[in-house]
Formats: structure tokens, C-alpha cells, sequence
């Protein structure tokens, strides 16, 4: 079932997310699980374009997992790769080959600042690390042969909202190719790619699947650049498992539900810790004077939020860090985000732990940084219980 007939008006994020993709298989309601690496060749088309083999990404699973996504990205098209770096890894390998050079923003996800820092400059890539919160500064940082400028929609562990809309026009101006990782921002708080971005990014591990059950990776754009992508992650191995396609799938269809909660239960936990005397500062986009977001983004970010992760500093240091997720009922110490569980890292134990503490801390990651990741509990258990944690965490018992 597609989503664009002319004689109707655009049907909503949450309709597209059930019913997007293939019509149904022999009656089931939902979609099944091909279970199986290869599939019998059509005697009538001897291309190798007509080989179905799991690691293709062209199975029937596959298939209908891509035209679910597309429409959900508002994209022509959609690859799924086996991890999010998978997918990352893919697109920065067919936009990039070697005297190249990109301009990539500080602060990305570690796996992507690794791959971009260390694999792509083995591979011969130079790469320039850019403030994405001072678009005067990228022009500097800019070279003849760059080719495209890599950002995320919204900043670990601090949640700061990139201006996008300047990345576009920056980009557009010297004729880079543009690719963002949406995965704090969602589909549905944002959609990249109508701003003019060339590829958009997931790790839909996080908030596409929504249930912390698979590894996934998404990578959404113009059919030619998704098909360059795919021709890539062919050689290298990357594609997503059918059975992993399935459990996506099965997530995707209440994406719309959970991301709005987890936006409600962010802006709250946000608000009630900033009134907290046991908190030093809360970092989420729109809360207080200090997490102003840019002028271009507040109407791009149309879903209602800015996603389920927080961030505190904690006015005791590490140990009230420590006092507070020890304290805490309803949610668990563990990395990752975008499930239906909320959960609690302390960045300079976690992403963080590999730099030096200045420069950590000239990153804005102090040793009481806590992040919450917000799952779909009700609003107000979840802040009772933070509450209860933050009145402890500077005033043990
Ligand atoms: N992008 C962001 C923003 C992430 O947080 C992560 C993982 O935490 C990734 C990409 C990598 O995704 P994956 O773990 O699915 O490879």
C-alpha cells in the first residue's frame, strides 16, 4: 500500500507507519518473515540485477521493509544495513574515495567519529572536524576537493539541535552532499531530507525498532544515491538479516505512538530537574534560556519535540551521579536509547570515557553529566521516580 494518491490528502506519519509497504502475503495481517538466503532466478531476465540473495537487501523482506521506511522518510528510497555504523560506514564509502576530503561536525556518535577519523584517513580521505553550532567557521575549514559535510540532527550527550537548514545552504553554495544522522531527531520530529538533505541516517536500533531487541542501521534519500549505497554494502557484506527486517518492521508500526511519549516524558523529566536543587543544569532543546534552539529548526521540528534523551548535571559530581542511577526503580543503567525502557548512562563512564578529562570536560561532559534516555513509562512515575533519586543523590540517607 503506497501513501501518495493524488485524490486524497496526505495521510499522517502514524497511518503511513502501519500501512506503508507491500500489500499482505497469502491473507496474513502482518507482513512474514522470508527466511531464506536465496530465492529461485526468473529464467526470463539473466542480469545480475535479477539474483535475489539476502545479502542484496532485495528480498521480499527486505522490499517491504524499504518502502516502509521510504515513506516514513519522505524519501524515494530506503537501504537497511545490519547496524547503524553499517549504514554510515556505506554512505561516507560511495560518497568519499580517496583524496577526498569532508567536513564532519565535533562531538558525532564515537563509532562515527572513529570511522571518519581513523578508517576513512587509512582509505586516504582527510576529514576536518567542524563546530556545528558556528556555521561562520566551516567556510575556513573547507577545501577544494571537499565533497560532503556529515552532522546529526541532535548532539550526544549534550541535545543540542544542529541548524541544519545553514548546513544545507553551506553545502548547496560549494556543492557538497549533505548526510545526517537523524536518530535523537526521528522521523517523526523531523524530516531531513525536505530540508534538503541528501542522505539521512539511522541507527534503527534506537528509536525505528523502539524495543532494544536488534542491531539496525537505515540509510533514506534519492534513488540513485540509495542505489549507489546498496551497490556498496553488496561488496562489503552489511545487509540486515530477514528475520532482524521483521523485528524493525514489527517496531516501525507504533514509531509514531512511542517517539510522542518519549518527547512528553523528555520535556517533563527536563523541566522537573531543572527546578531541582540537586541539578546543576539540563540540557534539552527548548528548556530554559540555555538550550535556545535555532531560529531555522524551530519549525522543522514539527512532531511536537525533540526526542526522548535528556541530559543533568548533577551538582555533587560523580559520586551524586553515581547516588542518583544507584537510587533510581524504574530505570536501568544501560547504554543505548530509543526503547520503550527508560535508561541512564553517565557519559565520562561511557561514549566518553576514552578522552582526557579536559578535553571532556572543554566538551561540556563533566563527571555529574547523567543521560536519560526516555522510554514510554507514564510521565508521572517517571518523574516521581528521578525526583525521589535527585533528593538523594546530594543528600544520601
Ligand atoms: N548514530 C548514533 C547517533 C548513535 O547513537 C549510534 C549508536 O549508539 C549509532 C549511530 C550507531 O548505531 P549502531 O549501534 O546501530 O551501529
Amino acid at each position: 500500500m503506497t501513501d501518495d494518491s493524488p485524490d486524497r490528502p496526505a495521510r499522517s506519519l502514524d497511518t503511513v507507519a502501519v500501512h506503508a509497504g507491500r500489500d499482505a502475503v497469502e491473507g496474513a495481517v502482518t507482513f512474514p518473515i522470508f527466511q531464506s538466503a536465496t530465492f529461485h532466478s526468473r529464467a526470463s531476465d539473466t542480469s545480475y540485477d535479477a539474483v535475489r540473495y539476502a545479502r542484496l537487501s532485495n528480498t521480499p523482506s527486505h522490499d517491504q521493509l524499504h518502502e516502509k521506511l521510504a515513506a516514513i522518510c519522505g524519501a524515494e528510497a530506503a537501504l537497511t544495513a545490519s547496524s547503524g555504523m553499517a549504514a554510515i560506514a556505506a554512505t561516507l564509502l560511495t560518497l568519499l574515495e580517496a583524496g577526498d576530503h569532508a567536513l564532519v561536525q565535533r562531538g558525532v556518535y564515537g563509532g562515527t567519529h572513529a570511522f571518519a577519523t581513523r578508517e576513512l584517513a587509512r582509505l586516504g580521505v582527510a576529514v576536518t572536524l567542524v563546530d556545528g553550532a558556528d556555521p561562520a567557521s566551516w567556510e575556513a575549514a573547507r577545501r577544494p576537493e571537499t565533497k560532503v559535510f556529515y552532522a546529526e540532527a541532535i548532539t550526544n550527550p549534550l541535545v543540542e539541535v544542529t541548524d541544519l537548514a545553514a548546513v544545507v545552504a553551506f553545502a548547496r553554495r560549494h556543492g557538497l552532499k549533505t548526510v545526517v544522522d537523524a536518530t535523537f531527531a526521528t522521523p517523526v520530529n523531523l524530516r531531513p531530507l525536505a530540508l534538503g538533505v541528501d542522505v539521512e541516517v539511522h541507527s534503527a536500533t534506537k528509536y525505528l525498532a523502539g524495543h532494544s531487541d536488534v542491531i539496525a542501521g537505515v540509510a533514506a534519500g534519492a534513488r540513485d544515491l540509495v542505489r549507489a549505497i546498496t551497490a556498496r554494502q553488496n561488496h562489503f557484506g552489511g545487509s540486515l538479516d530477514p528475520h532482524a527486517c521483521f523485528l524493525v518492521e514489527r517496531g516501525l508500526k507504533t514509531l509514531a505512538l512511542r517517539v510522542r511519549r518519549q518527547n512528553d516524558n523528555a520535556r517533563a523529566l527536563a523541566e522537573a530537574l531543572a527546578a531541582h536543587p540537586a541539578v546543576r543544569r539540563v540540557h534539552y532543546p527548548g528548556v530554559g534560556a540555555d538550550n535556545a534552539v535555532p531560529t531555522a529548526m524551530r519549525a522543522a521540528y514539527e512532531g511536537g519535540g525533540f526526542g526522548g534523551v535528556l541530559s543533568a548535571e548533577i551538582a555533587g559530581g560523580g559520586e551524586a551521579a553515581e547516588r542518583l542511577i544507584a537510587t533510581l526503580e524504574l530505570v536501568t543503567h544501560a547504554p543505548s536509547l530509543g526503547g520503550v525502557e527508560t535508561l541512564i548512562t553517565r557519559p565520562a563512564t561511557t561514549t566518553h570515557v576514552g578522552l582526557p578529562r579536559a578535553e571532556r570536560e572543554a566538551l561540556g561532559v563533566g563527571d555529574g553529566l547523567v543521560r536519560i534516555a526516555c522510554g514510554i513509562e507514564g510521565t508521572a512515575d517517571l518523574v516521581a521516580d528521578v525526583r525521589q533519586a535527585a533528593d538523594r543523590a546530594t543528600s544520601p540517607r
